[in-house]
């Protein structure tokens, strides 16, 4: 590992002020030090942020304010959120292990890095490891890998499942940087990989995110399904995030946010409105797939993604919408 210093911020500002100055935050430190130990990340100074304060669970409105420093394991246990919205608990509890959770945080779990096996094996050319390399996945083993929003420079996917359910609530994250503050819709804050697939997302230098804010519950059925190769502590193959609001036998309100499948946290408006006005069957979840996989693409070893999101769809929508 190459050596670094390590210093503590006390408050949001303080942070702030050491990553413009060119400081890495740290938070729980479950990926950033996978990263330091394989020298994919290289930092020269750590700025660990969780004495920042952020660290609380409040009402905002009729909505909730969840800091950045919140463990995942303290966000899913809260009342709050397991009363209001279930959906974020279940995700995050489909996730990682016990251990993992009392360490990772809120915004250090919004920049978990891809878990494509190229990017952590530096002896491989990887687009966003080393811009420029090239992608040993798309000729490689891409079993996990991407099947919509890929591009010729990157196919892997964002592998979180804590983003998925917050697309499906329309979260919003809270970040302050140099130039003051900023609120960005969760759909909107993790990047496709387009020509330049090194970032992740839109924080820019200097700036850290504070909090996410969740809107007031729906009313909705919130349902989480996550596929994945063994029952516990693995990343999903297909996640599907739902919160589903019927009236009189017909969906009347429908948000759905897939993981694991796109380059970022998936939703697609073209999708909802299919199913928004009708009554659940088959049928319907069948057309809300097509609608969902028209632009899907696999790369050999994923193409049963594609099949496999089509089931997962549909049971998703049958748990949700059975009354
Ligand atoms: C074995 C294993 C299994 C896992 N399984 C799953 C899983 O199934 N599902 C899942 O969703 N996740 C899974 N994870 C990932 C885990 O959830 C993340 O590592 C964790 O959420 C990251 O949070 P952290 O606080 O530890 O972040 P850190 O490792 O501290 O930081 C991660 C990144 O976020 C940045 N960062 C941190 N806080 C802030 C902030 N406030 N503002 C701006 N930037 C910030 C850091 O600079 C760094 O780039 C797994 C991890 C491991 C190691
Ligand atoms: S898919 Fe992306 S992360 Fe994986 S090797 Fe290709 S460029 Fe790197």
């Amino acid at each position: 590992m190459k050596p670094f210093t390590l210093d503590h911020a006390q408050s949001a500002s303080e942070a702030v002020t050491g990553l413009a100055a060119g400081a890495t935050a740290i938070a729980g430190g479950t990926n950033l030090v996978d990263l330091l130990k394989l020298q994919i990340a290289t930092p020269d100074r750590l700025l660990s942020v969780r004495r920042t304060g952020l660290d609380a669970i409040a009402a905002d409105g009729d909505g909730l304010r969840i800091g950045a420093l919140v463990t995942n394991a303290d966000c899913a246990a809260d009342a709050r959120v397991r009363q209001s919205w279930p959906l974020l608990a279940k995700a995050i509890l489909a996730g990682a292990s016990p251990q993992l959770r009392n360490r990772a945080t809120t915004g250090g779990n919004l920049c978990q890095r891809t878990r494509c096996g190229y990017f952590y094996d530096t002896t491989q050319a990887c687009n966003k490891r080393e811009p420029g390399s090239g992608c040993s996945a798309k000729d490689g083993f891409n079993r996990i890998h991407a099947v919509l929003g890929t591009s010729d420079a990157c196919i892997a996917t964002y592998p979180g499942d804590m983003a998925v359910a917050m697309l499906a609530l329309d979260a919003v994250v809270h970040t302050e940087g140099p130039r003051g503050g900023r609120e960005i819709a969760v759909g909107e804050f993790h990047l496709q990989p387009g020509d330049d697939p090194s970032r992740d997302n839109v924080l820019e230098a200097g700036e850290l995110i504070t909090a996410v804010t969740l809107p007031a519950p729906t009313g909705g059925v919130q349902v989480y399904r996550k596929v994945r190769d063994r029952a516990s502590y693995a990343f999903a193959l297909v996640s599907v995030a739902a919160d589903v609001c019927m009236e009189n036998g017909r969906i009347v309100r429908c948000t759905l946010a897939f993981g694991s499948l796109g380059t970022v946290p998936w939703r697609d408006p073209a999708v909802e409105a299919v199913l928004v006005g009708e009554a659940p069957s088959p049928a319907l979840f069948d057309k809300a797939a097509d609608v969902l996989l028209r632009d899907a693409r696999g790369f050999g070893a994923n193409d049963f993604k594609i099949a496999l999101a089509r089931r997962a769809l549909a049971a998703t929508l049958n748990d949700a919408t059975k009354g």
